[in-house]
């Protein structure tokens, strides 16, 4: 027999989980440690609590609901996402795992199963990265460094002062790294936040792996001189350099790199105005891969089109790396399960990379990992018109269920 969740109740939460937050054009308001993001935790414990689960939360304040093992001892089988969410987002991003694996606690008691493994429904503080980004899922892996937190995304300031508001400590951040080894694994669900199911008619996508990216700052040095009385061919135009490159890059990729992106999302030309050459842009520009040696070979191959751009161009170019995330494949056996659960209820799946991160990106490093994706209209995200048909989302939770409870069965 295939368990199935129920979708009437998970309705009900998903309602009201969505009205903390909730924005008049249909959105969520719910960054990290805002008012409306503590109703939410506050919430998800309530509604373990009603339903007899465990609750606990940790030093990185990951919330967590479970549904122990008849041993004390045995491990845990991670289910989750997160409740936080970007400045304007939608009701689906995160939000919809967390119920997912709530509401697949609550099926597993409900059908009076007894698994060898605990199961635990997971909200990781902080993935949308209003301070860090992944912070709770990266805490708990037990490799968020010191060096990630002197400078997190928000700003420094913003982190010292968002802990003390909240009374957490760095330390307690450090601290709440969990023993990979009393981890059976971990399995998210969330929204595809992208076109490719819907296009496909895909019911259910299997993560192959989380993309990895790296991010460059380019700096193009020419010389800034009068617009009216240099000539043409006396000039080191650095917004030539520029335009070159961002044209390069797309030549490059697409090229050379089939299934990578990369994308100079920012240009300051310097010092910008209508009568003076410009002596100076400076470029953001950031790559993403699924494979960490392609990567590698990707950031190379953009770096020597920077420098021949520079070349034609007669400017001296600099380039720095601000920030790499590897890239995270899923688990094969994993994957498997989740190919199984859905196969079991008659939908349809295909493979896919995640471009955007996860939560599952941290926990891959040390237990494993697994995302379930479900279709998201349109391909929108992180914007109040985000949409998943709520079949989909029932679809879903159910795949989530039937591939936990076939992992937590052989682990
Ligand atoms: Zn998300």
């Amino acid at each position: 027999m295939v368990l199935r969740i129920d979708p009437d109740r998970m309705r009900t939460d998903f309602e009201q989980l969505a009205a903390m937050g909730g924005t008049a054009d249909g959105g969520i308001a719910r960054t990290t440690f805002s008012e409306a993001h503590f109703e939410a935790r506050a919430w998800f414990l309530e509604r373990g609590r009603a339903a007899g689960l465990e609750t606990h939360v940790d030093s990185a304040a990951n919330h967590s609901l479970r549904l122990p093992a008849g041993d004390r001892s045995a491990r845990t089988l991670l289910l989750g996402s997160h409740l936080d969410s970007v400045r304007r987002g939608g009701r689906y991003d995160g939000a919809l795992g967390v119920l997912c694996a709530l509401e697949v606690l609550r099926a597993v008691q409900d059908a009076g199963l007894a698994l060898p493994v605990a199961l635990e429904a997971i909200d990781f503080t902080d993935e949308e990265g209003t301070l860090v980004g992944e912070l709770g899922s990266w805490a708990l892996t037990g490799e968020l460094s010191a060096e990630i937190l002197a400078a997190p995304r928000g700003g420094r300031d913003l982190l010292v002062s968002e802990l003390a508001r909240v009374g957490l400590t760095e330390e307690g951040l450090l601290a709440a790294r969990r023993d990979p080894s009393t981890l059976a694994g971990f399995l998210e669900l969330h929204i595809e936040q992208g076109p490719v199911l819907e296009r496909a008619g895909t019911d259910i996508g299997i993560v192959t792996g989380i993309i990895g990216s790296s991010s460059f700052q380019v700096v193009f040095e020419g010389d800034a001189r009068h617009a009216g009385t240099t000539p043409m061919e006396a000039r080191r135009d650095a917004a030539l350099g520029a335009a070159g490159f961002v044209l390069g890059v797309r030549e490059t990729v697409t090229r050379d790199f089939p299934g990578c992106v990369a994308t100079v999302g920012d240009i300051q030309i310097e010092p910008g105005s209508f009568n003076v050459v410009p002596g100076r842009a400076r470029l953001r520009m950031e790559c993403r891969s699924l494979d960490p040696e392609e990567l590698d070979a990707l950031e190379l191959a953009l770096a020597e089109r920077a420098r021949a751009e520079a070349a034609t161009y007669g400017l001296e170019v600099e380039l720095r790396r601000v920030g790499r995330w590897e890239p995270a494949p899923t688990d094969e056996r994993v994957r498997a399960a989740i190919e199984l659960a859905a196969g079991a209820l008659g939908l349809t799946t295909m493979e896919l990379p995640s471009g955007a991160g996860h939560d599952a990106q941290a926990l891959a490093q040390v237990t494993p990992s697994g995302m379930i994706f479900v279709p998201s209209a349109g391909g929108v995200s992180h914007d109040p018109a985000e949409h998943t048909a709520w079949e989909d989302c029932v679809n879903g939770a159910n795949v989530l269920l039937g591939a936990a409870v076939d992992l937590a069965r052989s682990g």
